[in-house]
């Protein structure tokens, strides 16, 4: 296949493929009765009418999906693979691939093709993301963002002037960020202090916020703040900044360890006038607004880590069973390597599985909140063994900073942290198992 863009290529097909929508896609979650009958062993198992069950693996793409994972697959390994290492020492996402990343298609997924996006399914980008992963976790992260967080937001909560001005941009050249956490405000992130007042024409802004992801390169910024701290998180509403407002500026840029060439910075809001228009929703549902759109966007993280995880994999199977040599045999043909090369791909293979299922779940309309948080916790810890694994795998060639197998295993240490720490998404899952399971 060409690079045409995502768009050009996959427009036609997602036309003319009604399998896009969720229940066509799994048919199987239409039918708990039979599925019920297909486990019984009595003889109504064999009273039952099998004929219309066709198992499905839960990672099965629909045929828009596979061309999303071709196409992204291909324009990683092209475009963005020669970058990543000089992106990472520079701690700076090329302009340019960003700029390719919105010609290809991949930073409107989910907006609908009347506002310039692809008119896809939320499936659709979490394999865009996966893949951008395996050779850029970095890159993965700002599509990710863009797309599971800021396009989402404003697609659901965008009145119709909202989204004629917004969305378009977001599909073709402006870059969103999301703001929620401040330096006293991360996993508790609904005890931020940013404080919005109301005006005659609108509202004004006061406040910081800290570890803004994309903020290097946003145009547009989706800003929490609190409009009635006396109603508590209550009050949280969220805004529309746009770059250039007087008294909105990058204070500071982080250094990190890892996902370097991701822009992470500290925002400063001083009286910032937001004209009536650029409330985002309505006013004391930012709270709402913000869980919902970290339930989701942690499948994002989760398909991320999955991704990094399968590329630090590849990386070092590929250079084990053949490039390195030792006493006349590959060093991966040694059987303990065998061993936990073999391990690591299995442990990548439940993750990815545990990312669909709560894909699938969220687009079939079913409660998928555990799913999401299971899919983030168990993603970002087969990412962190998996990727520690494959710089020893490789000896001194995974140690050096040449190849990727060091920034992978620096890379992954993120997806315990952000979009709900590895604690927090235990919480959540510890809460509503109890909760199914108290008389
Ligand atoms: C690179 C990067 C990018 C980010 N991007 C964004 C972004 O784009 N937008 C945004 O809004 N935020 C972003 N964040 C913020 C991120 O979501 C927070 O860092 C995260 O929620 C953790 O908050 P904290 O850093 O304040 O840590 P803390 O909340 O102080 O946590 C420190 C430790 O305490 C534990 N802990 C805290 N509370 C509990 C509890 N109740 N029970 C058990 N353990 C607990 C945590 O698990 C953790 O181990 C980003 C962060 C990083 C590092």
């Amino acid at each position: 296949m060409t690079m045409a863009s995502i768009t050009r290529v996959l427009r036609p097909l997602s036309r003319t493929v009604p399998s896009l929508r969720p229940a066509a896609i799994r048919p199987l979650a239409s039918r708990p009765l039979q599925s019920t009958y297909a486990f019984s062993t009595t003889c109504r198992r064999r009273e039952a009418d099998l004929t219309g069950l066709t198992p499905t693996p839960i990672t099965h793409l629909s045929e828009t999906e596979s061309m999303m994972a071709e196409t992204v697959s291909k324009f990683a390994e092209e475009q963005i693979g020669p970058k990543v290492r000089e992106m990472d020492e520079a701690e700076t996402m090329d302009p340019a691939l960003v700029e390719h990343l919105f010609e290809q298609g991949i930073m409107g997924i989910e907006i609908p093709e009347e506002f310039g996006g692809a008119g896809m399914n939320f499936t659709a980008a979490i394999v865009a993301i996966e893949e951008l992963a395996r050779v850029d976790p970095s890159v993965s992260v700002l599509v990710d963002v863009h797309n599971t967080l800021v396009n989402t937001a404003f697609i659901k909560w965008g009145d119709a002037q909202v989204q004629r001005t917004w969305l378009p941009k977001l599909a073709t050249g402006t870059v969103g960020s999301f703001c929620l956490s401040e330096p006293v405000s991360g996993s508790d992130a609904f005890a931020l202090q940013t404080k919005a007042e109301k005006t005659a024409d609108g509202y004004k802004l006061n406040g910081s916020k800290m570890w803004i992801t994309n903020s290097m390169e946003a145009g547009v910024f989706i800003v929490f703040a609190n409009l009635n701290p006396s109603k508590g998180y209550k009050g949280i509403t969220a805004f529309i900044v746009e770059k250039d407002t007087p008294g909105f500026s990058i204070a500071k840029k982080e250094k990190k360890l890892g996902i370097k060439a991701s822009s992470t910075c500290v925002l400063n809001f001083d009286d910032v006038v937001i004209p009536k228009g650029n409330l985002l929703g309505e006013e004391g549902q930012g709270y709402k607004y913000a869980i919902g759109l970290l339930n989701e966007g942690r499948i994002g993280i989760a398909a991320q880590m999955t991704g990094l995880a399968l590329g630090a994999w590849e990386n070092a199977a590929k250079y084990v069973w053949n490039d390195r040599r030792q006493f006349g045999q590959l060093v991966g043909e040694f059987q303990g390597m065998q061993h936990q090369i073999a391990q690591a791909y299995t442990e990548i293979a439940a993750a990815r599985a545990l990312v669909y299922n709560a894909a699938r779940k969220k687009e079939a309309g079913q409660d998928f909140v555990q799913d999401a948080a299971m899919a983030k916790l168990y993603a970002s810890q087969v990412a962190g063994r998996v990727a520690g694994s494959a710089v020893e795998w490789m000896g001194g060639m995974g140690f050096v900073r040449e190849g990727i197998a060091e920034k992978m295993f620096r890379d992954s240490k993120i997806g315990a942290i952000y979009e709900g720490t590895s604690n927090i998404q235990l919480q959540t899952i510890a809460k509503l198992l109890q909760k199914q399971y108290t008389r």
